[in-house]
Order: structure tokens, then C-alpha cells, then sequence
């Protein structure tokens, strides 16, 4: 998947694309993968990176959503719980099963979560990952051998999805690619083409790394967005009415020691009654999240004072060691694009909307990651209604994506190579070579050559490219990236042939980006 390639494509097509995608996060981006797998033509564009927005930045579970469950939202559960089996299925690669244990403190709690777990197997039905059964109070410190043994009674354990996002949205964009689509980063939409009848029919998109302007004629356009959803579709109507409600959800990342064993810990009500997770990944230990309503959008959103301290005081309550300012070795922050509703944020819908304005534009969004496909299936079934365009079936439920290894990573858990799939064998190749064998900080497994893989097969642009999404070292280690950033920027500037002025800028703003992620 070459910058250089997808350019071409864009720009030497002369007939209309069946479908111009705005927008390259999970939503996007499933969209253009549906669309190619059909057989029709379609163009993506996004502002920044793939990734960039909200779809880098979730709790990485593939899940049903156990809270859903309680909310009585049956539908949304089962149809996730089809959508975490189907993922697993096509990218074993990247989508493995995870024991998570709720601790039980008081008596009631075990038949309660117990009886609830057993429901959310039922739901799952075919699709299921593993019983969920009770535990006694020596099983449960043996899954989490962290937890504050005071008071424990036991526990339930049950089992749902752990992914790697950015990942699975860069094996996304690389499986549209192999099908034909055009893809572009770093590209905006800044306005829309429109017919006669000023039906929308196209995108006008600008690269903002060569500064030329793109006209990309389209029978349907379709706004994937996110929380931009209604900045983008005020560019064609300035009237246009809210449609999202974005909500901030923070993680905080330590060392795996808090953790210990490969068992994620959920406590099901929190203080503001939402659910905490603390997760293994990557080798570390991931908590999370806060549901925080905000007025605007932003990319690169900060956390709040009382979001980090909730979830230390949170997570601090469950574990004999109490998680430190100091322990945080980085913070992540994520705008969900809730569909628009009364009332707190943590209740509004998490079901997808498609919504289709009076100038035909298309707008897909809420819903998960994990329905992403679901939703894409949707979105494109719309687009061929509204566009006139080819009748064809969705070809996705079977359809393997980049990476696809029948092995998978369940068996030997080595996430670092593992989440790569079948490219492993290439990139450990490159690193036969000594200087791209070098590993890039000691605290990491991160080598040079995955670097070099990222410019050359992955369409990576910029050091934060790399550092936050091709590689995950920005969002398990702020200090240790920021060490990173020079010889990642040294090794781009080879492959994209950048000079000495390029690697000093991007080394800058690397660091003053890796500030947000620290916490003090
Ligand atoms: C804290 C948090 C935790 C979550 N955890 C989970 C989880 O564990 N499991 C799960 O299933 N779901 C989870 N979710 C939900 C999931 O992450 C989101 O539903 C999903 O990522 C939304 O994807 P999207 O493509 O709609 O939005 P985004 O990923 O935000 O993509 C929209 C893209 O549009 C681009 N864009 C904006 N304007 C323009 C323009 N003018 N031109 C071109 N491009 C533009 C942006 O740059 C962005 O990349 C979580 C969400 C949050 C916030």
C-alpha cells in the first residue's frame, strides 16, 4: 500500500468513483472494504492518518459490551457478539480471546454477575468464546494475583475479544487496497462537488503534502467521520442539525506489574455507575474509561484533572499496590461520536445511525469498533439503493483480511510480531540485516526495521505515524516514544527521501505531542 500508487489512482480516474468515502477510522475505512469486496469502485480520504481520530484510541476489546447488557439493550449485544466472532474468524491475527474476572466483595454479587454472564454466553450462541463460570476466592487470586484479597468472597470469570485497533484498521485499509481502492492520508475533504440538481456527486479534497487540490467525482459520497460528522456536513448545508454528541474516554497505562497474569479485571459499577477495565496489552497493563461529555470536537483531545484521578482512585481500590501519578507511563484520550439524544452521555445510544441529507450525502455514524463491519454492510446496502449503483451482495462475513494467518496469536501470545499476521515473515527478514535488527528503545520490542515496513508497505508519513499507530509505542510509553523519535525520524527521511530540516521539525513535534501523553 503506496502513498505514491493511491495518488495515481485518484487522480487518473475519469469516470465517477461508485463511492467516495470521507473519513479513515474503523467506520471509513469498513465502509471502502465492503464496497471494494463487492465489486464497486471506491475512493477514501482522511484529514490526518488512518486512525488518527477515535479509532485509534479505543479500549481494544471486540466485545458485546456487558454494560449494554444491563441496559437492557439486547439486540446491540447479540448483533456485537456475532460481529467479535465473525472478526475473530477473518483476523485471527489480530482478534484473541481474554479471561476477564469480576471480584466479588459482597455476597450477592457472584449469583448476580454469575446469572447476568451466563445470559451474555446465551447471547452469543454459536459465536461464544468460553463458559462463563464462578470462581472461589483462591481461583480468583490466582487469575489476579494484584487484587486486594481483603473482603474477597471469589469471582466470575468470562471471556469476550482483545484487539489491536490501529492495527486492524491499517489491515483494513491494506485489504480495500489489494481490492482496487484508493486511499489517500492526509488528504481533507474541504467541500463537495454537486450536479445540476445540486445533488452532492463528488469531494473536493486538498494534499496537504504536495498542496495540490482533488476533485473526486463520485455517484454517492459518504461521511464517516466520527465526532466531525456535523462540521463536515455543514460544509454542504450551514443549517445542517446535530446529529453527534461527542463523549471523552481516557485510559491510563502502567507496567504490566500491576496486573500480573494475562487475566483483565472489570468492575462492573463504578462511582458514576459505568464499568472499569484493567486490561493486558502489549505487555502492559491498560485502564479505562471515563465518559465525559464535551462541546467540541478536537483531534488530538486532553484529559481532565478528575478523569485521571478517578481512574486511579478507581483502579487503586481494587489492588494491593495503589497506582501512582508517577506509575502512569502514558494517557489516552477518545472522542466517542454518540448519536444524539437527552440525557448522560453514558446512556445515549451506542447503536449506529445513517442518516442521508436533502443533497443525497450519506452519513454513517455511532455504533463500536467492533460492529464496524455490520455497520459498513449497512452503509454500502444504502449507497447502492440511493446511488443506482450495481446490485450486489456484502462479502464480508467470509472474507479474510491483510494479515489473515489460520494460526493466529491465541496460541503463543507474542503480540509484538503476532498482530503483523502473515507480513511477520517479511519485516523479521529485513531484520536479518544488523542496523534494521536494532531494537529502538530497551523498555520496547519496537526494531528498525518495522519502521522501514511502515514507510515502504504501510503508508506511514510521519514519526507520530509510526509511533502512535503502525507501532503502539506513543500509547504504552510517552517517554520511552519520545526517546524513539529521532532514530524513527532518521530511518523515514531515508525511505521518504526527506533532509535534515524534515527530521529536526518532526523530531519537535513528536516531543511537544508526546507532552499530552505523560502524565506529571
Ligand atoms: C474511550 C473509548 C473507548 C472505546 N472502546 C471501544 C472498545 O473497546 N470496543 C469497541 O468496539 N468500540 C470502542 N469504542 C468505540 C470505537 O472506538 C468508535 O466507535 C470507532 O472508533 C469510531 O470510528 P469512526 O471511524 O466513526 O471515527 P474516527 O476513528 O474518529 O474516524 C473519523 C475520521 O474522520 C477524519 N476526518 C474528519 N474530518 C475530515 C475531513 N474533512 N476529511 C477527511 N477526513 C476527515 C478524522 O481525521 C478521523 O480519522 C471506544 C470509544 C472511545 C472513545
Amino acid at each position: 500500500m503506496r502513498r505514491d500508487e493511491m495518488m495515481r489512482r485518484l487522480r487518473e480516474r475519469k469516470e465517477p468513483w461508485d463511492i467516495a468515502v470521507v473519513g479513515g477510522g474503523a467506520t471509513g475505512m469498513g465502509v471502502a472494504v465492503d464496497a471494494a469486496a463487492r465489486g464497486l469502485s471506491v475512493a477514501l480520504v482522511e484529514a490526518h492518518d488512518f486512525g488518527k481520530g477515535t479509532s485509534s484510541r479505543s479500549t481494544k476489546l471486540v466485545h458485546g459490551g456487558v454494560r449494554y447488557l444491563e441496559q437492557g439493550n439486547i439486540p446491540l449485544v447479540m448483533s456485537a457478539l456475532k460481529e467479535r466472532g465473525l472478526l475473530r474468524q477473518n483476523a485471527p491475527h489480530l482478534v484473541h480471546d481474554l479471561a476477564f474476572v469480576v471480584p466479588n466483595y459482597s455476597w450477592w454479587e457472584a449469583p448476580f454477575y454469575g446469572i447476568g454472564l451466563k445470559l451474555y454466553d446465551m447471547l452469543a450462541g454459536k459465536y461464544g468464546f468460553g463458559p462463563s463460570r464462578r470462581l472461589s476466592r483462591e481461583e480468583t487470586l490466582d487469575r489476579l494475583p494484584a487484587l486486594d484479597p481483603e473482603g474477597l468472597l471469589g469471582g466470575v470469570v468470562y471471556y469476550d475479544g482483545q484487539f489491536d485497533d490501529s492495527r486492524l484498521l491499517i489491515h483494513l485499509a491494506m485489504t480495500a487496497a489489494d481490492l482496487g481502492a484508493a486511499l489517500a492520508n492526509y488528504c481533507p475533504a474541504t467541500g463537495f462537488l454537486r450536479d445540476a440538481d445540486g445533488y452532492v456527486n463528488g469531494v473536493r479534497a486538498l494534499d496537504t503534502e504536495s498542496g495540490e487540490e482533488l476533485t473526486i467525482p463520485a455517484r454517492i459520497v459518504v461521511n464517516a467521520t466520527g465526532v466531525f460528522t456535523d462540521q463536515v456536513r455543514r460544509m454542504e448545508n450551514a443549517e445542517a442539525e446535530e446529529l453527534v454528541s461527542p463523549s471523552q474516554g481516557i485510559h491510563l497505562v502502567f507496567d504490566r506489574s500491576f496486573l500480573r497474569g494475562e487475566t483483565a479485571l472489570m468492575v462492573p459499577r463504578t462511582s458514576d455507575g459505568r464499568v472499569l477495565f484493567v486490561i493486558p496489552w502489549h505487555g502492559h497493563a491498560l485502564a479505562g474509561t471515563t465518559d465525559t461529555p464535551v462541546e467540541a470536537p478536537s483531534v488530538e483531545p486532553r484529559p481532565f484533572e478528575s478523569e485521571i484521578e478517578f481512574i486511579l482512585e478507581t483502579a487503586g481500590r481494587y489492588f494491593t499496590r495503589q497506582p501512582k501519578r508517577r506509575d502512569v507511563r502514558a494517557v489516552y484520550v477518545g472522542l466517542r461520536p454518540l448519536v444524539k439524544g437527552e440525557g448522560k452521555s453514558s446512556a445515549l445510544s451506542r447503536d449506529h445511525v445513517i442518516h442521508v441529507d436533502g443533497s443525497g450525502l450519506l452519513t454513517i455514524t455511532g455504533g463500536k469498533w467492533t460492529t464496524y463491519r455490520h455497520m459498513a454492510e449497512d452503509c454500502v446496502d444504502h449507497a447502492i439503493t440511493l446511488g443506482r449503483l450495481p446490485d450486489a451482495e456484502c462479502a464480508t462475513k467470509n472474507l479474510h483480511i491483510h494479515g489473515y494467518r489460520e494460526e493466529g496469536i491465541a496460541d503463543d501470545r507474542d503480540e509484538h510480531w503476532g498482530v503483523y499476521g502473515s507480513d511477520a515473515e517479511a519485516i523479521r527478514a529485513m531484520a536479518a540485516d544488523p542496523v534494521l535488527g536494532a531494537r529502538l528503545h530497551p523498555l520496547l520490542p519496537y526494531l528498525a526495521a518495522e519502521v522501514v515496513w511502515a514507510a515502504r508497505e504501510e503508508m506511514a508519513r510521519t514519526v507520530e505515524d509510526v509511533l502512535a499507530r503502525r507501532m503502539r509505542a506513543l500509547f504504552l510509553n510517552a517517554i520511552a516514544a519520545e526517546m524513539m523519535a529521532e532514530p524513527v525520524a532518521s530511518l523515514l527521511a531515508a525511505e521518504l527521501g526527506r533532509g535534515e530540516e524534515w527530521v529536526s521539525k518532526q523530531v519537535r513535534e513528536f516531543s511537544a505531542l508526546a507532552e499530552q501523553y505523560k502524565v506529571k
